[in-house]
């Protein structure tokens, strides 16, 4: 099993400022860095200052200047954040984020001394049209192409099979070791880099997080739906960061 796993919490687009506060009345007494929190952009000032993690959901490829609308990886940075996601699937599909643009991303993020959690996923189509393995290397190899071993060494990959988004679907455990092993495999043959993390994310809730969590190589998960629910949160917490 693996040790230090980290718990990162997709707020995406939900909840009202009243809610917000509310919610972090109930998980400001966490005291790790291991748990991240992703809030809407807006709110993240409110989430600073406490002993979590704060990420980030989407910062901009650029690094600064004329880009209405967009955050930085500079800005992140300066205001303590400790990671971002890119390539979350819900970006690919809804903002049309290519692959270019998301290796950009990536490049920025580490720059600017971001960690980066690069979520990669196949369709239900694409699984069964069995081509999963083409898609996740392909993702990989152009997200990641250019980095420094450096730079690798900040980059977290998480599994999220667009399948298992929101549709209380998941793979089976066998399923996902062996797709955690093979997006290991790929980073090391095109990057000359061993044992990347990777986390799994999709459906995870207090019900299925003790048999994820048997998973051999996994470091952790990205959780969306269930981190909306405080209590649901906490007990994957207790679950996953156990020794
Ligand atoms: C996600 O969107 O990153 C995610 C894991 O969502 P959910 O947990 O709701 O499936």
């Amino acid at each position: 099993m693996e040790k230090n796993k980290i718990v990162v919490a997709n707020l995406k687009m939900n909840m009202s400022f009243g809610q917000i506060k509310t919610y972090i009345d109930k998980i400001r007494t966490i005291e790790t860095k291991r748990v991240v929190f992703c809030p809407s952009s807006l709110y993240i000032p409110y989430f600073l200052g406490y002993n979590y993690g704060v990420g980030i959901q989407q910062i901009s490829n650029k690094i600064e200047g004329a880009y209405t609308g967009q955050i930085s990886s500079k800005q992140a940075g300066s205001m303590g954040l400790v990671l971002t996601l890119i390539g979350h699937s819900e970006c690919r599909t809804y903002l049309k984020e290519s692959d270019d643009l998301i290796n950009e991303k990536v490049k920025a993020a580490l720059e600017n001394k971001l960690n980066v959690i690069l979520c990669i996923g196949e369709t239900k189509e694409q699984r069964e049209m069995l081509k999963t393995s083409y898609i996740l290397k392909k993702q990989i190899i152009s997200a990641l192409n250019g980095l420094s071993k450096q730079g690798l060494k900040h980059v977290y990959i998480a599994y999220e099979p667009v399948w298992a988004i929101g549709t209380n679907k998941i793979p089976s455990n066998r399923d996902i070791e062996d797709t955690i092993r093979y997006i290991k495999k790929i980073v090391e043959k095109h990057f000359d880099f061993n044992n990347i993390p990777v986390l799994y994310g999709g459906s995870i809730n207090s019900k299925n997080i003790e048999e994820l969590n048997e998973i051999e190589n996994c470091s952790g998960f990205l959780v969306g739906g269930s981190s909306l629910k405080v209590k649901e949160l906490f007990k994957i917490i207790e679950v996953a960061l156990k020794e």
